[in-house]
């Protein structure tokens, strides 16, 4: 069975743990300050603060920028809960928009049309490793929260997604680009931002109280990070690789590909197409050639909370499958899961 995700681990990661658990170091340390200065100077900003997840992460931002009870919070329907769940830890009120239905990515005609004078924020998720439209959300004026959980590495312009907003949130959980189990990190333009989501991130040895969190990163997890960091290169040469054979073998199938958008670079996170028959139908079909797919949101937010009007979501969920892509995969098994496609297309289209 060819698995939807797997995380791409190697000697030299395993190595990279035992080392710092040998150190007898192994709580946040040294590792974390190391992958706050890699990591940061890799997409191109000053350090930034490590973080437990990438929810942690967010939840941060949220009190950095002092959203509050009341305020309003836009972010799309199409994404997994972490960033719903954030904007509720802060009470402020979610406000759900639409996505483009061939970027999976935010409508920007429907966020212009749902802001009101309560909203303080937009989150940006760009989906499956692909940029949003970061230049026309920009222009809408208000700050904006780019979450790279999915786009370590991307290109909007020239430059990497993370760079834009004045605050990016990443991921390192399991199955994200890079992985230390869990992880998240948080950077800004802004050092005053940082510097507040570094006090909040923990709560010993200080001169005042407040409400503070422990979501502190592990060195255990920092170093299997900076490991993986090393190898992000290759990661995404090797994802790029595997969508374009994607792309030349699927193109006669009955399914939209992936759209390339000039002055974005994808970096194929999700290898992510539609088809045209029955969602479940098709991974069950899948599933009994040995090869497992999967829908690529678990629920749209708006079907989550009873809100209807959603319509390019509602069909992108109903037609959007993700197929196996990350960088351990072999060619063999890229063949098979090409033939399984093309077969279940056959039957099934
Ligand atoms: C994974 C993910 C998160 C949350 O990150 P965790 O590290 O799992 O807390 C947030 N946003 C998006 C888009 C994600 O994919």
């Amino acid at each position: 069975m060819i698995s939807h995700s797997r995380p791409t681990i190697d000697d030299s990661d395993v190595k990279a743990v035992i080392e710092t658990i040998k150190s007898g170091y192994i709580a946040q340390g040294n590792k974390v300050r190391e992958l706050e200065l890699e990591f940061s100077s890799y997409i191109g900003m000053q350090p930034g603060v490590a973080t437990s997840s990438g929810t942690a992460a967010l939840h941060l931002a949220l009190i950095a920028l002092e959203i509050n009870d009341g305020d309003e919070v836009i972010l799309p329907t199409y994404v997994c809960t972490a960033p719903l769940n954030t904007i509720y830890y802060v009470g402020a009120k979610p406000v759900l928009v639409d996505i483009d239905e061939d970027t999976f990515n935010l409508k920007v005609s429907d966020v212009r049309k749902k802001l009101t004078k309560k909203t303080k924020v937009i989150i940006v998720p760009h989906m499956f490793g692909q940029p949003a439209n970061i230049d026309e959300l920009l222009k809408i004026g208000l700050p904006i929260i780019e979450d790279c959980a999915h786009s370590v590495g991307a290109h909007y312009k020239g430059k990497k997604t993370g760079s834009f907003g004045i605050i990016s949130v990443f991921s390192f959980y399991a199955t994200k680009v890079i992985t230390g189990g869990e992880g998240g990190m948080v950077l800004s333009t802004e050092s005053k931002l940082l510097s507040k989501i570094k006090d909040l991130r923990d709560y010993d040895a200080k001169d005042d109280f407040k409400v503070r969190f422990n979501y502190k990163m592990t060195d255990v997890e920092a170093s299997l990070i900076l490991s993986q960091l090393a190898k992000l290169p290759f990661f995404i040469a090797r994802r790029k690789k595997i969508a374009g054979m994607y792309n030349a073998s699927l193109s006669d199938c009955n399914f939209t590909l992936p759209v390339s958008c000039v002055d974005r670079e994808h970096i194929f996170y999700r290898y992510v197409v539609k088809i045209k028959s029955d969602v479940r139908v098709y991974l069950e079909a899948l599933k009994r050639k040995g090869v497992m797919c999967d829908i690529p949101v678990y629920r749209p937010l708006h079907r989550y909370l009873g809100l209807t009007g959603f319509d390019s979501a509602d069909q992108v969920y109903q037609s959007a499958i993700s197929i196996p892509i990350y960088p351990s995969l072999q060619t063999r098994e890229i063949d098979s899961i090409i033939k399984a496609l093309q077969r279940v297309n056959e039957r099934l289209s």
